[in-house]
């Protein structure tokens, strides 16, 4: 299951079941991960910039 991370963009993914983690593992922020829409162009927006 993929998450997000709203602040920083850090993506990643835990196994089937398992609940997100508290805080994000990139820049240690609390409650913001969610879950990752599932369309890849959303994927294409976040990867364009920079
Ligand atoms: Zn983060």
């Amino acid at each position: 299951m993929k998450y997000i991370c709203r602040k920083c963009n850090y993506r990643s993914s835990t196994r089937e079941g398992k609940d997100l983690p508290f805080r994000c593992p990139y820049c240690g922020t609390e409650g913001t991960l969610q879950h990752e829409q599932s369309s890849s162009d959303l994927l294409d927006e976040f990867t364009g910039e920079d």
